[in-house]
């Protein structure tokens, strides 16, 4: 079956109810009949659940979904996005080993690589995203992981994959690119031969801003040093949270091939919008890299990010002037968010930090929602009005 269909038809083994949808296995443990049994499980002879910080009935549907659309082998889910890309990096890495990075990155894995990782003896470099000619020259003999994200957040900036995968192959180092932002859906990073995806399934997975909740998918043996460290520490999903991811899987596609549709219209206007010195979308001709998005990903995703030609003062009076849009930090949502940037999620940095990471002081992001498109242009045209 195509990943679409997968997403849809993979499901737990029905029980004796013959329920159609998936019960919610609230049990941390499983029973077994006898000795032997229980022995087999420990001695790992027999693929069966235990306990549920190893494997629980939900998790794994999630997981099985989540691998099929990313066409990975196998696949671990974990209670966050930063606990996936924290397990994706502590169940490779050890003290002495070197990590390239892209420097375009979440902000709470830009905190990990540089307080936690080098805390433990892990040196790591950032390549940047607008130079890729630099970052060969930046591998080391001790280089073990390349990690980046694409498009990035909140820049999206994009880095050619099928590229990144020849070099990572060339100096056989380990690919992790962070796939939170397209979904595989839009783009499927293991075609490029990414050898670890990692995804926050908080975002666009979910879709509707409810639960928390992330991912690591890749070749077998790499997901099973993932598996094997969680299962010790115990960043583990909870089956409510798989049961609600696993459900949200099934309209992955037909949300983002919508919010998708959305971000383009919106994209489109806003360019020609007086109020606007710049807009930034992958599927508008006017991005840079419009090419590599064309070619790796299927749509340009759902989120949009503009320049405000009033600045900082004019970013503040934009978001008090929005009506139906909400102003809050996540993105991914039905609803169409809004954020400023420079004066919420990175206002603690200097301006010239934000500048490096692309965040100038009048750049708008919006995460666009699946209301009538309509609706969040006219809110959106309002509120340009009233900040002028
Ligand atoms: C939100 C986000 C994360 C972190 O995910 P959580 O589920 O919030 O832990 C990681 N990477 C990107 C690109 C994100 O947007």
């Amino acid at each position: 079956m195509r990943p679409e269909s997968n997403a849809i038809r993979i499901q737990t083994e029905r029980s004796n109810e013959g329920e159609h949808s998936t019960p919610i296995f609230l049990t941390s443990s499983f029973v077994f009949d006898n000795a032997e049994e229980m022995r087999a499980a420990f001695a790992d002879e027999k693929d069966v659940n235990i306990y549920s910080r190893f494997s629980n009935p939900n998790v794994t549907e999630f997981e099985q979904k989540l691998a099929a659309l990313e066409e990975t082998e196998d696949c671990f889910a974990t209670a966050s996005g930063m606990s996936a890309i924290t397990a994706s990096f502590l169940a490779f890495l050890k003290a002495g080993d070197h990590l390239l990075a892209c420097s375009s990155i979440f902000g709470s894995t830009h905190t990990v690589i540089t307080k936690y990782l080098t805390r433990w003896g892990i040196e790591y470099t950032y390549a940047d995203i607008n130079k890729p000619e630099t970052w060969e020259a930046l591998i080391r003999p001790n280089t073990k992981m390349i990690f980046a994200e694409t498009p990035t957040n909140p820049g999206l900036d994009l880095v050619n994959l099928e590229w990144l995968g020849q070099l990572a192959r060339k100096h056989k180092i380990i690919l992790n690119i962070d796939n939170c932002f397209a979904t595989p859906a839009l783009q499927q990073p293991a075609k490029y031969g990414a050898d670890i995806v990692t995804h926050s399934a908080t975002k666009f997975i979910d879709g509707q801003g409810r639960v928390m909740g992330g991912a690591v998918c890749g070749r077998k043996d790499l997901v099973k040093e993932v598996y094997l460290f969680c299962r010790a520490t115990g960043p583990s999903l909870s089956p409510f949270n798989a049961w609600v991811l696993s459900k949200s899987l099934e309209t992955l596609h037909v949300r983002m091939e919508r919010h998708s549709e959305n971000a383009l219209k919106l994209a489109g206007l806003l360019e020609h919008h007086p109020s606007v010195k710049s807009v930034k979308y992958p599927w508008l001709l006017s991005h840079p890299q419009y090419e590599i998005a064309r070619k790796q990903m299927k749509a340009g995703g759902g989120v949009v990010t503009f320049e405000l030609k009033g600045g900082l003062e004019q970013g503040r009076r934009f978001l008090d002037a929005i009506k139906m849009c909400s102003l809050t930090a996540n993105l991914g949502d039905t609803r169409t968010t809004v954020t400023h940037p420079a004066s919420t999620t990175h206002a603690k940095l200097t301006e010239a930090e934000r500048l490096s990471t692309g965040i100038t002081p009048g750049l708008v992001r919006i995460s666009v929602g699946l209301e009538h498109i309509t609706d969040i242009v006219s809110d959106l045209e309002q509120a340009l009005e009233l900040s002028k």
